[in-house]
């Protein structure tokens, strides 16, 4: 989950990383409020999860409370890369020197944490990094021993960092690492980390992305949730902990394994080009335990999704053999009709692998008119395609 550039602020602040004094605003009143609590002097800017707001005129510096306001009025409202900025921040401003960047990223292709570093931080660190990527030190972390202050001293050594704010600079680095080790973060990046004219650094920029899987040992991190931005079938399934992705086509999918549906999601885009662009309208792994109740709820989602034409239960046996599967599908037609919900739509059933067979019989003799077996991938989906074609 990415935060907020506020919410990284309010948690950098937290951990003892320095930052300026500020607030947040989602209107231009707010924001005048806001502005005079901070004495006037701000730097207004947009909260999207996106970067590139200072080139995109997001982010601008105010003299006075009026003109906070006016800016405040500006931004909100923007469309950033196609974020709209809701939210302000406001915060008090600071000269700057130098702009340098930092961050402490999860570096995945080496299996390890990696720390970041260029005094030529700022707007163009993209540009410096692609053509002159010996400016930016890499540094890796090893997770078992993190960063301590000589581990600090060195990326501090290797990024070049001036001798004036090399102390500050490691300081600031070891309290950054604390952050990301206590908050189960997958990055934390400052750009820019900059330095005042009176020789002070700064975060000036804050970009947290948390750990999703480690949410559970966060109960204070909830509140970071932006649950405006979550789609409303995405947080029902999340409830019901199932594994569900929406996407934007017409064909509901259900299969178990991330695998198996994984390569159902290319086949039925595939078979969808000759029933005029059907694609998938979701990615929803249900497991390896297909029970009623869990395939229920899974068809509950799919089917609530006014996007979706068809359906494609598509069901490799192994553990949870192919008739438990196929007794889950029935009992779940079942439930669903009982709790009132809508099943309109046609399921096109794949069984195959473990007692295959017996599924394939259950599904038979159960002969509900909504579902069609197909005995083949390759066949289901262009089964499924061609559905959801007729029903558009
Ligand atoms: P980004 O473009 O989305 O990364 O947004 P930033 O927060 O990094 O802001 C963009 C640029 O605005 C920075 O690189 C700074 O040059 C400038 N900036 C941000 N905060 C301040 C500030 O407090 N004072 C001054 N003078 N410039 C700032
Ligand atoms: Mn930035």
């Amino acid at each position: 989950m990415d935060l907020y550039e506020y919410q990284a602020r309010e948690l950098f602040a937290r951990h003892g990383v320095p930052v300026l004094d500020g607030g947040v605003a989602s209107t231009p009143e707010e924001a005048r409020k806001v502005a005079e609590q901070l004495g006037g002097r701000v730097v207004v800017k947009a909260q999207v999860k996106t970067g590139g707001r200072g080139k995109a005129g997001g982010v601008k510096l105010a003299d006075t409370v009026a003109d906070a306001q006016a800016r405040a009025t500006d931004i909100l409202g923007m469309d950033i890369k196609g974020h709209t900025v809701h939210k302000v921040m406001l915060a008090v401003t600071a000269d700057i020197a130098d702009e340098y960047y930092f961050s402490f990223l999860l570096d995945r292709a080496n299996r390890t944490f990696l720390a970041m570093s260029s005094v030529q931080g700022g707007m163009e660190i993209e540009q410096v990094a692609e053509e002159s990527p010996e400016k930016v030190a890499k540094v890796a972390i090893d997770a078992n021993v993190g960063v301590d202050r000589a581990k600090a001293d060195e990326i501090v050594a290797a990024t070049g960092f001036p001798a004036e704010v090399a102390d500050q600079t490691a300081e600031l680095i070891v309290k950054l690492w604390a952050a990301f080790v206590a908050e189960d973060a997958t990055l934390v990046e400052v750009n820019p980390l900059a330095k005042t004219p009176d020789g002070r650094v700064l975060a000036l920029d804050a970009k947290v992305t948390l750990d999703e899987n480690a949410a559970f040992r966060h109960p204070e991190q909830a509140e970071l949730v932006d649950s405006s931005a979550v789609d409303p079938l995405e947080q029902r399934a999340k409830e019901k902990h199932l594994n569900y992705v929406k996407l934007d086509g017409e064909v509901g999918i259900i299969g178990n394994g991330a695998g198996l549906v994984m390569s159902t999601l290319d086949v039925v885009a595939y078979a969808g080009e000759e029933f005029g662009g059907k694609k998938p309208a979701n990615f929803l792994d249900i497991g390896g335990g297909a029970s009623a109740e869990v395939m229920a709820n899974g068809l509950e989602i799919i089917l609530s999704d006014p996007a979706v034409q068809s359906v494609f239960v598509n069901v490799f046996g192994g553990i949870t053999a192919c008739d438990a599967v196929a007794n889950g599908i029935v009992q779940a037609l079942g439930v669903l009709a009982e709790r009132g919900e809508d099943v309109s739509k046609p399921l096109v059933v794949r069984l195959d692998g473990n007692n295959a067979d017996e599924g394939r019989r259950i599904l038979t003799e159960a002969n509900h008119p909504l579902v069609e077996q197909v005995d083949t991938m390759d066949g289901a989906a262009r089964r499924a395609a061609e559905l959801a074609a007729q029903g558009a």
